[in-house]
């Protein structure tokens, strides 16, 4: 497969872009004073424990207070670690305590962000767990001998250093020198948080993890791709200068791309982001995919729509679904939905096509470098996945709730809101309230105030159409009998035109 990142700056915000085989994959931003949490690390102090939800708030210098729950504290040496483990909040930590955490899941919505005490310094080729001894090999190295050797070097590494590693995926075929030299600065960088955590008052930042643009070079740049393009001039030197620094056998690779057009059109990206930010994502074939975020899971619809195969029904159903699920793992990395994953694909009476459309999906997500665990089937026939969540799904980081609909995507009936408005008519008179009122809504709405109002007393009630109002609202106010405002129809006049 071929590769390219490409990385865009406009007024203060980075954006990066990974094309696989000409098609968008992934798509990430990042602008200032916006930046990531996730990897951060603090020293926090411990403002209030929730018993209730085994779980405490942490000051770590944020708007919002960071959460910490029981299962992610650790204190004090391995020892007395086990012997707390699966304690309550309440003899973990109290409140003032100071410690330090790192950020595990970016805030989103009302929530702060997640912590954990199990700190992960990452490095090009390893991962540093200073908190635990572990030591694990990344599961995309099949390769049986190279997993051997990579992790009789950890083992190695982890005994000298006193801490947990894990060899990550780009450390195949590196050499024991290279891997060391990695597992050593992580060491250093470690020392150096631990020092300056012991010396910082409470809430301080220790360290920050890297910039978008590091990341890129350090997690994304390999052997298979083919170029890193900027048309950023300062983007280009901080990109050769973290290649230079972490992995100088590819920075030759990171090249100046300025042309006619902006990098990101000539790569059409933002033609091809569109569908991560539509609730109804087209398929080749005339089927269709809808997708619904709710607080807990992602819902994901399949749907035939226009597809008429060829051949015979159980047969079209199996292809469009081997289609859909092509498309929904391309969607979920591009979208970058974490958390629950539920998929409605079109019922399949035979077993091995739902076990051969499985073995499909299982596949494809095997190309997302944040990890997936596919759970299988329920009951009912839902096919159940999980993703790892570490940021908002991109339409929550660039799209809000729409003020019509409060993000519902309905918005009350014409009939439902004249009826409304005629209700409150019928309020007032039942109170006694005499007063003559006009009803000015948007012209469907008064039509049918028109048609239906006529029984709550002509003369009185009058109603206006008003070309600027919203469709779902509609005012009422009084007015003098004697002087109708132009426009405004008398309900009677109209209903006696109506047979
Ligand atoms: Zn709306």
């Amino acid at each position: 497969m071929s590769k390219t990142i490409l990385v865009d700056r406009l007024c203060g915000e980075t954006c990066l872009a990974l094309i696989e085989d000409g098609a968008l994959a992934e798509l990430y931003f990042e602008s200032k004073g916006h930046e990531k949490l996730t990897g951060n690390i603090y020293i926090g102090r411990v403002e209030n424990v929730l018993p209730g939800m085994n779980a405490a708030f942490v000051d770590i210098g944020l708007d919002k207070n960071a959460f910490l729950y029981a299962g992610d504290i650790q204190i004090g040496d391995a020892l007395l670690a086990e012997q707390l483990r699966g304690a309550r909040i309440e003899r973990l930590v109290h409140s003032g305590q100071t410690v330090m955490v790192q950020v595990v899941k970016e805030p989103g919505g009302s929530k702060g962000p997640r912590l954990s005490c199990h700190i992960t310094l990452a490095g090009r080729l390893a991962v540093l767990l200073p908190t635990v001894r572990y030591v694990g090999v990344s599961r995309r190295i099949h390769d049986e001998g190279e997993r051997e050797r990579l992790r009789a070097i950890a083992e190695g590494m982890a005994k000298d250093l006193g801490c947990g590693v894990i060899v990550r995926t780009a450390a195949e075929g590196a050499g024991a020198d290279d891997l060391r030299a990695d597992f050593e600065a992580l060491s250093r960088l470690w020392e150096n948080v631990e020092r300056r955590g012991r010396h910082t008052a409470a809430p301080a930042l220790l360290h920050r993890d890297a910039s978008l643009v590091d990341c890129a070079v350090r997690d994304m740049l390999c052997e298979d791709v083919e170029s890193v393009r900027t048309d950023d001039e300062g983007l280009l030197h901080a990109l050769q200068e973290t290649a230079q620094a972490l992995t100088p056998a590819f920075a030759g690779r990171v090249v100046f791309d300025r042309a006619q057009s902006p990098l990101f059109d000539r790569f059409c990206v933002w033609k091809q982001a569109e569908s991560a930010f539509r609730r109804h994502v087209w398929l080749k074939s005339g089927g269709y995919l809808v997708f619904d975020y709710t607080e807990a899971l992602t819902v994901v619809d399949v749907n035939t729509g226009k597809y008429v195969g060829k051949r015979s029904l159980s047969e079209t159903v199996f292809a469009l679904n081997c289609e859909a699920a092509r498309e929904i793992a391309r969607q979920l990395r591009l979208r970058d939905v974490g958390g629950i994953i539920i998929v409605d694909f079109i019922d399949m009476d035979r077993h091995e096509q739902r076990e051969a459309l499985l073995d499909v999906l299982h596949e494809c997500l095997r190309k997302d470098r944040t990890r997936t665990n596919l759970v299988g089937i329920t009951g009912l026939g839902l096919v159940e996945l999980t993703r790892k969540k570490v940021r908002q799904p991109l339409c929550k980081q660039k799209f809000h709730a729409c003020a019509t609909c409060q993000g519902s995507g309905l918005v009350p009936s014409h009939e439902f809101t004249a009826r409304q408005a005629l209700s409150e008519v019928r309020r007032r008179r039942m109170r006694g309230d005499e007063t003559p009122y006009l009803i000015a809504a948007a012209p469907p709405v008064a039509g049918i105030l028109l048609k239906l109002g006529a029984p709550l007393g002509a003369g009185t009630v009058r109603v206006l159409a008003d070309e600027r109002a919203a469709e779902a609202e509609y005012r009422m106010e009084p007015f003098a009998v004697e002087t109708p405002p132009s426009g405004a129809k008398l309900l009677k006049e109209n209903t006696e035109d109506t047979p």
